[in-house]
């Protein structure tokens, strides 16, 4: 497709002149579409238009909003299995998990906001005082591509169900899905301004956009190394920042587990979407007279991690989502063999000719001071770690900069309970569960600050006012 609007402002799509922004699959490395990019003026242009739009959209009522919420999600529903073919052009991840975990989420992520609206936003009485909760104002939304449509859903619709107007800055890996996204917003009705898309380059718009002295709050996800640099240029002007960033996350099993039943999920865990996310489990700790048995079982786990063609049925892993990520992920995997660490998995696993695929990589003889055991790969590459008692394992979960999310198993759920509480993370997954949307989902430390999902992410975009006296 050629010539797509990549810039909607005040409810009307701009066609820019200036170069066009080039989406390439990864599985086929062809160019798929062209998008016109936002200038400097049109970050202006938009700034003032979610400026202007915010008095209105600030005064609905949550039931208002949460009318416009079910309007999305429908629209989003109606779109689903185009939305899925998308998110698999743009970044190479398996259709089945395309549908059920990129749009499948950002659906459930709806759901969940507008559920978290149903008792509306009431105010609290504190002695004498009535403690009122309002929108924070504008917000950018800087979004990355490794869940496109996840990523803009937690911030995008919890700003708008907070009565926040918005600047949604995505990916310039992932243009198109944020482009349809948009759509769907404004098809349900959304009024003119209350949300704006600039298509660009993050240096250039997204940069320009944390400055902006119209912004009222930057919520960002990405890497620590951007984040770091986003907050500095928001906080320049003492705006309120929430930051999504990095892991390292540990994946505990006790020594009750049943290794063959667990190795397997774990992997899975570490190699969904290729590791490209943020929560990836990459380093696995496993009592040290059980590690035999779990390297054999993650071998064979990761036979069945074979990348292949993301469209074909029966593909658990397609490529990464570029040649720059595929050459980093490869140095990382240099680097483990350099600094001592054993493959696990096959050496020669079959690759498609063309796409950017990398083989995922089980190492053994890992040891916390490695760089593959320091630092986020955002590749398949698992860390198999052994440690001596659970002590020695919480501290080696602790020690990395990071805090995002973590695993723990056993069969008894209560001793893996008192481990989880003892982990230093915005969460942990006891013996696999799965996400839960309404639950806060955030990190600590340098993964970030600030909580999404549901009712706390409703929260980040409000601000209390206390009114002394009025109670
Ligand atoms: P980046 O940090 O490279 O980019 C994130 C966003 O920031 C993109 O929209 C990017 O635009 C933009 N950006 C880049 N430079 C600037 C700048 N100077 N000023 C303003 N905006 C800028 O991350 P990736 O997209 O590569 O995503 C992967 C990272 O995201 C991983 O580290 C992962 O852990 C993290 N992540 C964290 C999650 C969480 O919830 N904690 C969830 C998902 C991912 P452009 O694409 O145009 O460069």
């Amino acid at each position: 497709v050629t010539g797509r609007c990549g810039v909607f402002v005040d409810g009307r799509w701009l066609d820019r002149k200036g170069v066009p922004l080039e989406v390439v699959n990864p599985a086929t490395e062809e160019v798929i579409a062209d998008v016109s990019q936002a200038q400097h003026p049109d970050v202006d242009a938009a700034v003032a238009a979610a400026r202007a739009a915010f008095p209105l959209w600030a005064h609905t009522t949550p039931a208002e909003r949460r009318q416009l919420l079910a309007g999305i999600e429908q629209g989003l529903e109606e779109r689903s299995e185009e939305l899925a073919r998308t998110v698999t052009a743009e970044i190479g991840s398996p259709l089945w998990f395309s549908r059920s975990a990129q749009v499948g989420l950002a659906i459930a992520g709806v759901r969940a906001l507008r559920e978290a609206l149903a008792d509306g936003i009431p105010d609290e009485r504190v002695g004498d005082a009535l403690v009122v909760s309002e929108p924070v104002g504008v917000v950018a939304a800087i979004t990355p591509w490794n869940f496109p449509l996840h990523q803009i859903v937690q911030k995008v619709i919890a700003a708008l169900a907070a009565g926040c107007t918005v600047v949604l800055k995505p990916s310039e890996l992932a243009p198109l899905s944020a482009i349809a996204f948009t759509e769907v917003l404004d098809k349900a009705g959304l009024p003119p301004g209350v949300v704006n898309l600039l298509i660009g380059a993050g240096p250039i718009v997204g940069e320009r956009l944390a400055r902006h002295d119209g912004i009222e709050m930057v919520s960002f996800t990405g890497s620590t190394a951007t984040g770091r640099r986003v907050g500095a240029a928001a906080m320049a002007g003492i705006k309120k920042v929430t930051l999504e960033l990095g892991g390292k996350s540990a994946n505990l099993l006790l020594d009750d587990c049943d290794w063959s039943t667990v190795v397997p999920k774990a992997v899975r865990q570490c190699f969904a979407n290729s590791g490209q996310t943020c929560v990836a489990f990459s380093r696995l700790l496993v009592p040290d007279d059980h590690v035999g048995e779990v390297e054999e079982l993650c071998r064979d786990a990761a036979r069945s991690w074979a990348p292949g063609n993301p469209q074909a049925e029966g593909v658990l892993m397609g490529p990464l989502v570029s040649r720059s990520l595929r050459a980093r992920v490869r140095t990382y995997i240099a680097s483990g063999i350099a600094q001592g660490a054993r493959r696990v998995s096959d050496e020669a696993v079959e690759l498609p000719e063309r796409g950017w695929y990398v083989a995922p990589t089980v190492f053994g003889d890992v040891t916390p001071a490695m760089t593959i055991a320091r630092e986020e790969i955002f590749g398949p590459v698992l860390s198999v770690m052994p440690y001596r008692d659970v002590d020695e394992a919480v501290a080696v979960a602790n020690d990395t900069p990071y805090g995002l999310s973590g695993g723990v198993w056993s069969a008894d759920t209560g001793r893996a309970v008192a481990i989880a509480r003892r982990l230093c993370t915005g969460e942990v997954a006891i013996n696999g569960a799965e996400l839960e949307l309404a639950a806060p989902f955030g990190g600590r430390r340098r993964s970030g600050h600030g909580r999404e999902g549901g009712r706390h992410g409703i929260l980040e975009f409000l601000e209390s006012k206390t009114l002394l006296g009025a109670a």
